[in-house]
């Protein structure tokens, strides 16, 4: 089984491998197996993880910027080194079919090979004075410790999205994973560890009960960072709480993403496109369309080839090179994609294609018309492989019910017009347009939401900046 030792013996990772005084339980979700116990840290935990974190800020800040780069540059090449281990630790734990693993390792890894490199680039600039026997200049340093929380469903690029950039700005970085998915997290520390990583520098916490450990390192003054992905709901609770120490904040949350495809639109180009965006993980990605705008005109014919489209989806065990969608996470989403389909279907909606649960967390891919804008469907996140589709005439009528949501993400349109492609992308109030390409995300630009979707941006020499702070400095020479 591709798992760490370190995550087989229970440990968790401070300054060196330690073990906590409980263990839990992690669950593989295409079998309902236990996978092994792992190190359930708490209130101690975190307490002693706050400390570390301050004192390795200390020297780690000193090191040069080209010599935190060669760690993080080794630390990619470890990653890459291990792809195929780290892909199947991520399957095993979160059920993602294993080619998409082996993708999100190397998007995870891009990260850290753009941050090693970023890392020589933290420029400062000099003002010209407006007295003339002063200098000014700014510089910027980094923010201080860090406290990260990530979502299971990308289990390494969330870590390393955050963790290289901090880590490259000369930051400390703790880690609370998330609950389903601490093996993904722990492989990674072992390798930044290889690395050369100095002790304290990178910690991983994981834990079932998030609550006291996030409480404690929110509340502790010397973590001077949050960044958190994950629901809005609970974004809304980590910033409230970090109001009280006035920390640097970053929030990747929920979305709802349309996707609007335009009666010009070559289908045979846009399905597959559309297809992507909405299957993968099998629906259960922040920036997967939730709902489906098709110009009137083109409704009929687009309905039956996406419909052929997704009936040649395999849904099987995510180990098996040729699986496209494996089970949900968990019990909890499993229910709420029933739930939105029940909820849809008593509200009037048909469905053309799926609509059943299979056995164990799996769950059909579904096509579903007849949409009103009442359905559950419509405004939360379904997190499942679910494709709602809506008839729309208009370009106008299309933007408004794009725009119709709390959320701010990601939005894509397929057309083949260019003054088109500009005003809508234009419109569309999102911090994320994916015109013509249903797979956006890389790791040099700038990713994040608006609206109730987050703040900052995480990816590109953007996501650095999270991470630093500026500092003026005025200089006096004698006169
Ligand atoms: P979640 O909000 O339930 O959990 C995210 C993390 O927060 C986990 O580590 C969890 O343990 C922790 N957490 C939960 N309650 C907490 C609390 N009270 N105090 C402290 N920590 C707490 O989200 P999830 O189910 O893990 O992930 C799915 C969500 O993440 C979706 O809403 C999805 O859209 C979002 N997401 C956003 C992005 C993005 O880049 N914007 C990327 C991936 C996922």
């Amino acid at each position: 089984m591709a798992l760490t030792t370190k995550a087989k013996e229970a440990f968790y990772y401070s300054d060196g491998w330690q073990k906590a005084s409980k263990t839990y339980p992690i669950h593989s979700p295409a079998t309902g197996e236990t996978l092994l116990e792992v190190a359930n840290c708490g209130a101690d935990e975190a307490t002693r993880a706050a400390a570390i974190a301050w004192d390795s800020f200390q020297s780690w800040k000193q090191k040069t910027a080209f010599e935190r780069s060669d760690i993080l540059m080794r630390w990619f090449d470890l990653m890459m080194a291990n792809q195929e281990e780290l892909a199947r630790t991520m399957t095993l734990e979160m059920g993602k079919p294993i080619k998409e693993s082996r993708g999100e390792v190397a998007y995870a890894a891009g990260f850290v090979k753009w941050y090693a490199e970023e890392a020589k680039r933290v420029y400062g600039e000099t003002m010209p004075a407006h007295l003339a026997h002063k200098r000014l200049f700014a510089i910027k340093q980094p923010v201080g410790p860090v406290y990260a929380v990530t979502p299971w469903n990308f289990p390494s690029a969330m870590v390393t999205r955050k963790a290289a950039p901090a880590l490259a700005a000369g930051c400390s970085f703790i880690l609370k994973p998330a609950e389903h998915t601490p093996l993904s997290a722990l492989y990674l520390a072992e390798l930044w560890e290889a690395a050369g990583g100095p002790p304290g520098t990178l910690q991983i916490l994981p834990c079932e009960n998030p609550v006291p450990v996030s409480e404690i390192l929110i509340a502790d003054p010397r973590i001077r960072k949050l960044t958190f992905t994950g629901s809005t709901e609970v974004g809304r609770i980590l910033y409230k709480q970090s109001a009280e120490t006035i920390k640097k904040i970053s929030l990747e949350l929920g979305g709802h993403a349309p996707y609007i495809i335009f009666e010009d639109a070559d289908l045979d180009e846009a399905i597959p496109e559309v297809i992507a965006c909405k299957y993968r993980n099998a629906g259960q990605t922040c920036v997967c369309t939730n709902r489906i705008y098709v110009h009137t005109s083109i409704m009929e014919s687009f309905t039956q080839k996406y419909t052929e489209a997704v009936k040649a989806l395999k849904v099987g065990d995510p180990l098996n090179d040729d699986t496209d969608i494996g089970p949900l996470v968990d019990q909890q989403g499993f229910e709420k994609v029933e739930e939105h389909i029940k909820d849809a279907l008593a509200k009037g909606a048909k469905i053309i294609t799926g609509g059943k649960a299979l056995s164990g967390l799996y769950f059909e891919p579904t096509v579903i018309t007849n949409i009103s804008d009442d359905m559950k469907l419509m405004s939360e996140e379904t997190f499942g492989p679910v494709a709602p589709l809506i008839s729309f005439e208009t370009d106008a009528e299309a933007i408004q019910m794009a725009n119709n949501t709390p959320f701010g993400l990601a939005a894509y349109l397929y057309t083949n017009d260019l003054s088109r492609a500009f005003k809508v992308s234009e419109a569309l109030e999102y911090g994320i347009v994916g015109v013509n390409d249903g797979l956006p995300s890389t790791p040099f630009v700038p990713f994040g939401g608006v609206k109730q979707s987050g703040l900052g941006r995480e990816g590109g020499h953007w996501g650095i900046e999270e991470y630093l702070e500026v500092k003026y400095i005025s200089m006096g020479l004698p006169k």
